[in-house]
């Protein structure tokens, strides 16, 4: 049976992606795995090099000032480590979930963290608007895209600091000014390739001003110089996140599939919208095209449509705990067909009800 993968993360990725990386595994070099060659040889060092490049080739910041980093330790390292890097009196943070709550406690294990706005009133159900961002604070942090609750910042402050977003959850998926950012990070798993490595973006000249003393593998300054190879990569992640990089190069970068990524986004929330039997989460200025989060009006209905579900051979469209109901990630590499064959799903449901 065919599947349709809607799972949040670790993601669908592109078949020809995962042929290539198996492949791989078994002979990258000359008869030798990726897994069992030094990532000083030149073959992987391609890799790395070329990986980076790509990073910066696709977010349009090429020449911009900005370094490619591959890291180990997931986004939530980034939490810290954007702290240790660049919090020395005071930063803001805009709060529109779990994962942006999670960065503020991480921060505040260094110092003051100020929330400029926060939606938790609603259960993060929306972004926050029309707050102001201090300007000497030393930078402000946001979340791009909330994976849990299916809302995504649509537009983004002309901030007077420095702007850090984790954008682990729709990096890659649409075209954005990338140059109003002065460090992105995205751990690999939601867009880009397996769990294992985290992709983070730096304007190199906003880094050295903090005071402290920063251990090595924090340290955003030391992975620059050793060019992300400071210590041994996660060398499959690597390769397996460049071969999706490249994949989506060849169909026409961020421009083309964030099309893609409308189409399914609108397909599958005008079906939330028109069935009288689903109820969608998130405040609709703010719907994500990523992650869309759903109820059923009716919990009687629970099992059926469950079942359904199963038998059209849809996989990981659970709700997250803290939201309930139903989440349809539409990563990209997840083809329209499979949110045609949800919303099939869906519209059966209401004539069968
Ligand atoms: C999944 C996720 C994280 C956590 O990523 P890890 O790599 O598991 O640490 C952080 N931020 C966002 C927006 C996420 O979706």
């Amino acid at each position: 049976m065919k599947r349709h993968n809607f799972s949040a993360g670790p993601c669908i990725l592109p078949g020809s992606v995962l042929q290539k990386a198996s492949e791989a595994v078994i002979n990258f070099d000359n008869g030798l795995s990726l897994l069992e060659i030094s990532h000083r040889s030149k073959p992987f060092v391609d890799v790395m090099e070329n990986a980076r490049a790509l990073a910066l080739e696709l977010l349009g910041l090429e020449g911009k000032g900005y370094k490619a980093l591959f890291l180990q330790g997931g986004a939530s390292t980034q939490f810290l480590m954007v702290a240790l890097n660049m919090l020395e009196k005071r930063a803001g943070y805009l709060n529109t979930g779990t994962w942006s709550d999670k960065a503020i406690k991480e921060a505040q294990l260094y110092d003051d963290i100020y929330e400029v706005a926060s939606s938790k009133d609603a259960n993060y159900n929306y972004i926050p608007k029309g707050y102001d961002i201090p300007t000497d604070y030393d930078y402000f942090h946001c979340t791009s895209n909330n994976t849990i609750f299916g809302t995504q910042m649509k537009e983004f402050p002309n901030s007077p600091i420095p702007m850090i977003c984790d954008m682990s959850s729709d990096i890659f998926s649409r075209q954005l000014d990338f140059s109003k950012f002065d460090i992105i990070y995205a751990g690999a798993q939601k867009n880009m390739g397996p769990a294992g490595t985290t992709l983070v973006v730096i304007k190199e000249e906003v880094l050295g001003k903090v005071s402290r003393k920063i251990p090595s593998m924090m340290d955003y300054k030391v992975h620059i110089s050793k060019s992300s190879m400071f210590n041994t990569p996660p060398v499959f992640a690597v390769y397996t996140s460049m071969l999706t990089l490249e994949w989506l190069k060849n169909l026409g970068g961020i421009a083309a599939i964030e099309k893609e990524n409308d189409k399914k986004a609108q397909l599958i929330y005008s079906e939330i919208d028109l069935n009288p039997l689903f109820k969608g989460f998130s405040t609709k200025a703010d719907r994500s095209t990523m992650n869309a989060t759903f109820t059923l009006v009716n919990e009687d209905l629970k099992e059926t449509f469950e079942t359904m579900v199963k038998e059209a051979g849809i996989n990981g469209l659970n709700g997250h705990r803290s939201v309930g109901g139903y989440r349809a990630s539409m990563y990209n590499a997840l083809p329209l067909e499979s949110v045609g064959v949800l919303v099939d799903v869906m519209s059966e449901l209401e004539r069968k009800a």
